[in-house]
């Protein structure tokens, strides 16, 4: 049995028409009204593009996290928020494929997902652990008929229209703060309260306010593995390459309308250099070394799991927290970076809403990128591991 989809041309291309012909369309409506982006998410689930991580024997497509990362960038470049719903969709699907599929119940459940094509969504923040994902204060309570659990979230994004949430929350009432396990609630068993709003400077279309959660399910819907090993061999590379790939698709649209805007210009003035060609070039070798970067990491993760199967230890090595961590951390300054010079290469035409060139969706969009498990807090948890690790 193949787990992996080898052809991947035709998916490519569904996804580079969904771009185009839905996303593209309704991202400013989404934007201007901090809206979800229903129509391309309805666009995917009828391309069957939902259930990309879960293996073809259970009716999925059987991706590789590479190829998740190449629909992700082209989405991205139509609009952001839709490329990172899908992100963070694919990252929970992953967790429960890599971490889950040997138990009955998962197979069943990943099964029922490919059919009906499922959107998860995730709760990992909470009020009071300040942005620490690796640590919780809820608790899961054992009660007789399964669990019940309540959790107190400062973010979680379209949770309102998702079909199932993984929630993080201490194993036990007794257990540390660190001591976690991964929960599979059904949206049937949860009632969520918002305890905010989401009217964001970018990323409007994920709709993410805090929630309190108040949740029961079934004993065999905790992930038996520890959430520490969950985060460090999928959560993590699966959220820091994606994230990545979607963060240059943004920086790719965003560069793509300062190139349309320097041919105009040369178009007008022909036989003479636009100024601001010099810039646009200088921003496009950025944008190929971001793209390398990611799906350089992407194509180990991808070579290690066809060398080593259910194997992933080796991600639990510094080396690989620290790459995963410089991934993120460089991809986020970059991309950000990219749209910003996209804007002085643009200008004002750039800066207006209501121009083509307008790069403001995108410029809000990625400014998110070095706040998602912010930037700060990875380089303190890199800072100490360089401590202690010489070999590079
Ligand atoms: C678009 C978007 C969607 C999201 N969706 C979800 C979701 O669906 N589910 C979910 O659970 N969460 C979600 N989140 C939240 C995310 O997971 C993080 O919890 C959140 O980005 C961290 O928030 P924070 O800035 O308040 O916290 P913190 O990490 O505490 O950061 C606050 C500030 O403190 C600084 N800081 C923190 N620690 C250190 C340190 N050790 N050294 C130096 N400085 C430090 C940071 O640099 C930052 O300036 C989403 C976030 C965004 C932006």
């Amino acid at each position: 049995m193949t787990d992996r989809s080898d052809d991947f041309t035709p998916q490519l291309a569904a996804v580079r028409g969904i771009a185009a012909e839905v996303a593209a369309k309704h991202a400013a409506d989404v934007d201007a009204r901090s809206r979800f982006p229903s129509e391309t998410l309805a666009a995917l689930r009828a391309a069957r593009l939902l259930s990309a991580p879960i293996p073809p024997a259970l009716g999925g497509g059987g991706f590789d996290l590479r190829q998740h990362a190449e629909i992700c960038a082209t989405l991205a470049k139509a609009c952001g928020s839709s490329a990172m719903v899908l992100a963070m969709h694919y990252v929970q699907l992953a967790c429960i494929v890599r971490h889950g599929r040997e138990q009955p119940y998962w197979r069943e459940f990943l099964r029922e997902c490919a059919e009906r094509q499922y959107l998860l969504g995730s709760l990992t923040s909470e009020n009071g652990t300040f942005g620490e994902m690796r640590a919780s204060l809820c608790a899961v309570q054992r009660a007789p008929e399964g669990f019940v659990l309540e959790k107190d979230a400062t973010t979680g994004s379209y949770c309102a229209q998702a079909d199932a949430i993984l929630v993080t929350a201490r194993r036990d009432r007794t257990a540390p703060e660190t001591d976690q396990v991964l929960v599979c609630v059904r949206r049937a068993d949860a009632r969520l309260e918002p305890t905010g709003t989401w009217d964001a400077l970018g990323m409007r279309g994920t709709c993410s306010p805090g929630y309190r959660l108040h949740a029961r399910g079934g004993a065999q819907q905790i992930l038996s593995e520890p959430f520490a090993d969950i985060a460090v061999q999928t959560m993590v590379p699966y959220s820091h390459v994606l994230w990545s790939s979607l963060w240059w698709g943004l920086a790719a649209d965003a560069l793509g309308r300062a190139g349309e805007y320097v041919r105009d210009l040369a178009r007008r003035h022909l036989g003479s250099l636009p100024a601001n060609a010099v810039p646009l070039a200088h921003a496009a070798a950025q944008l190929e070394a971001l793209r390398h970067h990611w799906l350089g990491v992407a194509a180990e993760i991808d070579a290690l799991a066809a060398a080593q199967g259910e194997d992933r230890r080796v991600l639990n090595t510094i080396e690989w927290a620290l790459k995963l961590n410089h991934l993120k951390v460089a991809a986020s300054e970059a991309s950000a970076r990219i749209v910003h010079e996209a804007l002085q290469v643009t200008g004002l035409l750039g800066y207006k809403n209501d121009s083509p060139y307008s790069v403001g969706r995108q410029y809000r969009d990625v400014l998110s990128a070095s706040l998602m498990i912010s930037n700060g807090r990875l380089l303190a948890k890199n800072a100490s591991m360089l401590l202690v690790c010489r070999e590079r």
